[in-house]
């Protein structure tokens, strides 16, 4: 069993508790892991306090702590089998998607490792000849960093590599569902010598172990990707410290055709857009927008294709989409698709459970949605597709932005100048033309409006872990005798 990881030492949790992983593609047991409580969670803080105020990882030359990165992301290249067969046993993803996950990782790694160190702050024209004004950032503190179950150690790297960057501790909580890479990661950060107490990982459910993370006044930022009821919550939660608060919420992505698009580069889009990893993406493209005249074609094809999409477990190298996460999240998709049809839609493909072991549920198409159904507002995580239909370049976007989600959107046209004017008024935190999912560490990711708060990766991601000092030395005191001496 896999114990927690707090002040630098694999620790049993104080209530003795251990929870079983499945696999979400046949049930067998994956692994056991310990399952802490909220005592373990309050353990982990005061070890993280500790090393942020009396152990030298905050005042380490940020270059050095870049170079800590850089001997983490070799390791996690070096194993990056292991990495990548524990990321599909958890999550049931197809394995040849882990190892893309594991790549994008050790990108993300060596990003960080690179950029630390390269800005040292500012220095500021006072204007007068006495004086220096620098800006300079420093580590932010404790953080609670909290991770989802569907893409665990990338999500997890997103937070952890800025942090390290940064000069911050942290007490890191991944998904209750899918713990062992970020296990695996924790163990690549002790073999690469991080000091004790720096990093700490505590396993299990959110109520439980999460919440003390946003609550605790010991924890200075909480950084939270996950679903957007939980981000309400840990919001409401940090408010009373006044935490410093980062969300990566969900979405309900907007994938925009117009009649004049590449129409063999459009309809595969549509469904890597959606059916990848099984529409358990953030930002999918589960929102199909096509333009009157091309929908029926359009649609068409993509209902053929979509139907042919050969469902397996993650070792199955036939398989081209795994298995949902869970019985549970399993139900809440043929709810979704069960109201979609209630309000009117027309079922095109897929709505059916698989039967037999693991949690399948085929690629669904539903065309004639409309904007008021819940099944095109809220987010299914499934690999459910809505279709509508518009007239131009208005409506488009009216129906793109009519959301409360505003994470990600894509526009489909052989027409440069209306993709660029589409792409400058959709609210969404990332645009894709012609293009659906590439992204890159160097750029900004996440959400306007309900999609979160903040951004990770890029320049400002590193932003999100340093506070900002302002240092102010008059070189030639005098006084001043704003108030008379006598
Ligand atoms: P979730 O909100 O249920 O859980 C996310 C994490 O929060 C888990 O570790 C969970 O244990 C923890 N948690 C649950 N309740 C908590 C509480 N009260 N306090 C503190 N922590 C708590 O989400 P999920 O089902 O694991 O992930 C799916 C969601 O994540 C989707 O909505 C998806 O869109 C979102 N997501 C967003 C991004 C992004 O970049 N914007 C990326 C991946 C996933």
């Amino acid at each position: 069993m896999t114990d927690l990881y707090i002040g630098g030492t694999w620790t049993k949790p104080v209530a003795g508790g251990q929870r079983s992983i499945l696999s979400p593609a046949d049930g067998s047991l994956v692994t056991t892991v310990a399952e802490a409580s909220a005592a373990d969670a309050t353990a982990a803080i005061r070890a993280a306090r500790h090393a942020f105020d009396r152990g030298p990882w905050p005042g380490t030359p940020a270059r050095e702590r870049g170079a800590l990165l850089s001997t983490v992301a070799d390791l996690v290249e070096r194993d990056r089998d292991a990495f990548a067969r524990a990321e599909s046993g958890d999550t049931g993803k197809r394995l040849v998607e882990s190892e893309y996950d594991v790549d994008d990782s050790v990108a993300c790694l060596r990003y960080f490792a690179g950029v630390a160190g390269t800005d040292a702050g500012r220095v500021i024209d006072t204007g007068r000849p006495d004086a220096i004004s620098r800006i300079v950032y420093e580590p932010v503190g404790v953080c609670g960093l909290i991770t989802p179950w569907n893409y665990p150690l990338l999500q997890t790297t997103w937070k952890v590599a800025p942090a390290l960057a940064a000069g911050n501790t942290f007490v890191l909580k991944p998904s209750e569902l899918t713990p062992s890479t970020a296990i695996l990661l924790v163990r690549a950060l002790e073999e690469a010598g991080l000091p004790a107490g720096v990093a700490n990982l505590v396993l299990g459910a959110g109520p439980e172990v999460g919440a003390p993370l946003a609550e605790h006044p010991d924890v200075d930022l909480v950084s939270f990707t996950g679903g957007l009821a939980t981000g309400r919550r840990i919001m409401a939660a940090a408010s009373a410290t006044v935490k410093r608060v980062a969300l990566e919420l969900g979405g309900k992505n907007p994938n925009i055709v117009f009649a004049d698009a590449d129409f063999e580069s459009a309809v595969d889009f549509a469904l890597t857009a959606v059916f990848l990893h099984s529409g358990q993406v953030c930002s999918a493209g589960a929102r199909l927008l096509v333009e009157d005249s091309l929908h029926d074609a359009f649609v068409d094809e993509v209902v053929r294709r979509a139907e042919r999409i050969r469902l397996g477990g993650p070792f199955d190298s036939d398989a081209q989409a795994g298995p949902l996460i869970s019985a549970a999240h399993l139900a809440k998709v043929e709810e979704y698709v069960a109201a979609g049809l209630a309000e009117g839609a027309t079922l095109r493909c897929g709505g059916r459970r698989l039967d037999g072991a693991g949690h399948f549920y085929p690629p669904t198409v539903l065309d004639d949605c409309k904007q008021g159904m819940r099944v095109v507002r809220e987010e299914s995580f499934g690999p459910v597709l809505t279709v509508e239909r518009f007239t131009g370049e208005e409506e488009a976007i009216r129906l793109a932005n009519d959301t409360e989600y505003g994470l990600a959107a894509a526009v489909w046209t052989q027409d440069a100048g209306r993709a660029q004017r589409v792409a400058g008024r959709l609210r969404h935190g990332t645009v894709w033309i012609n293009d659906y999912h590439p992204y890159v560490p160097q750029a900004q990711w996440g959400g306007f409006k309900q999609s979160g708060i903040g951004r990770e990766l890029g320049p400002t991601g590193l932003d999100e872990y340093r506070e900002i000092k302002h240092v102010w030395q008059n070189t030639r005191p005098r006084p001043q005798r704003w108030f008379p001496a006598n």
